[in-house]
């Protein structure tokens, strides 16, 4: 276990020391909803009010000229933390829907006509769905979807009869949030390239968990959300190709997104402001700087690493649970989240046990994937999914807890056959 990190850093993280229901401590599983903050990201959040703050780009005053500062510092850190050439291709959102909505209005609209092909996944989040079909609404545009192997993974068979002339965009999940494939990416975008397509990375999941280079990955568009990285929610990042963003019209309208305004019509500013109206979330931001400065010193292989050592244990120990299904392939195509079904319970009660008898916090519904659960002929799951912090003694007790709910509920079930 010389990868392990949580050893060392499990103190920076105030929460992690709270006891939850019934005085058990807290085993936090509920990494790919939502992660925990080190208290330099807290830090930050309090540092930034009580001596930086003002709205940004507008004052001419001592904390304006700071919070602006700092707010374009935490652009930089985005750019160089994704390896984009330019910060002006580095837009603060909300997070990934935001970022994805974001090109779906403003990319979407301007490019695609009726019979226009948007190629997407069966495994994709709702987020990289819905804005494709409200698209495909106002376009006329066609949604095809690259389906699944029978361990989870896409199907690449497939991608040579779906990707044609006629397929304008892309839009695929780096790892999925909760089979936790790990998809080949920068196969699908030489592919999507070739017949002229663009792509767009939801990369909720992998940003925060292992290192990803936007200009080796040769993407297009890349969307992630700062909550999922010891960040604060309410900010993320758009990534897009400079000469795709200049030639974009911008979505949301207000100020800060215009170089002129007159009473019937505006000219729009610059990158990245055009795509920035309004106040934008300004604490958020810097304190996603400082969240992105933890992680690349402690560095993202590391993270991968790390995580990986827990998952194979996981998964390892929960495949020899009678009756239980796990969705998704093998520990070495999966990155660092596990679901399973349980035909005997229902994934909430499972969570609820899991939570009142062990502490373990875990997540239990269709995780924004609603019709990967339909395709896979169930309605929910549980899903345990780790980071940095976690713990092989964390993975102790979540396979503990499903070992006791499988004796009283189901004593007797099936093997299964394990997946490399
Ligand atoms: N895509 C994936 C793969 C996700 O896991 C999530 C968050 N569950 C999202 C998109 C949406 O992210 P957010 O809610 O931060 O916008």
């Amino acid at each position: 276990h010389s990868q392990l990190l949580s050893t060392s850093l499990r103190g920076d993280f105030p929460i992690l020391s709270e006891t939850v229901h019934n005085g058990h401590p807290l085993a936090f599983l509920d990494n790919a909803a939502s992660t925990q903050r080190p208290a330099c990201v807290i830090d930050t959040i309090s540092g930034v009010y009580e001596r930086d703050y003002a709205n940004v780009h507008r004052g001419i005053h001592t904390l304006s000229e700071r919070s602006t500062e700092l707010y374009e510092r935490a652009r930089e850190s985005v750019r160089n933390f994704l390896n984009a050439k330019n910060v002006s291709e580095c837009i603060f959102t909300q997070g990934t829907t935001a970022s994805i909505n974001t090109v779906a209005r403003s990319w979407g609209d301007a490019n695609l006509a009726a019979g226009d092909e948007i190629l997407l996944t069966v495994m994709e989040h709702h987020s990289n769905l819905v804005p494709w079909q409200q698209l495909a609404e106002r376009s006329g545009a066609v949604l095809k979807h690259i389906p699944l192997t029978d361990d989870g993974r896409l199907d690449m068979s497939s991608l040579d009869t779906l990707l044609s002339e006629r397929t304008k965009l892309v839009a695929i999940v780096s790892v999925s949030n909760t089979l936790g494939t790990i998809n080949p990416v920068k196969e699908i975008i030489e592919k999507a390239h070739a017949v002229g397509a663009l792509v767009l990375v939801d990369a909720a999941q992998s940003v925060p968990h292992m290192p990803i280079d936007v200009q080796e990955l040769d993407c297009d568009f890349l969307a992630f959300s700062g909550h999922k990285m010891c960040g604060p929610s309410g900010v993320g990042a758009l990534y897009g190709k400079e000469a795709l963003l200049e030639a974009m019209p911008p979505f949301l309208g207000g100020g800060s997104m215009i170089n002129e305004v007159r009473l019937d019509s505006f000219t729009p500013a610059e990158l990245p402001a055009k795509f920035e109206a309004g106040t934008p979330p300004i604490v958020p931001a810097i304190a996603m700087k400082a969240a992105i400065d933890y992680l690349t010193h402690i560095g993202l292989e590391k993270i991968h690493a790390h995580e990986q050592v827990l998952i194979t244990e996981a998964y390892n120990r929960l495949q020899e649970v009678d009756g239980l299904t796990i969705l998704g392939p093998g520990p070495s195509h999966r990155a660092g989240l596990v679901s399973f079904s349980f035909e005997k319970i229902h994934a909430h009660e499972f969570a609820q046990i899991l939570n009142d008898s062990f502490g373990v916090a875990v997540r239990a519904g269709h995780h924004c994937t609603q019709p990967l659960h339909a395709l896979l002929g169930i309605t929910a799951s549980t899903r345990a999914s780790f980071y940095l912090y976690n713990t092989p003694e964390e993975v102790d007790r979540l396979v503990e807890g499903v070992h006791a709910v499988q004796k009283k509920f189901a004593p007797q079930g099936r093997k299964r056959k394990p997946r490399k």
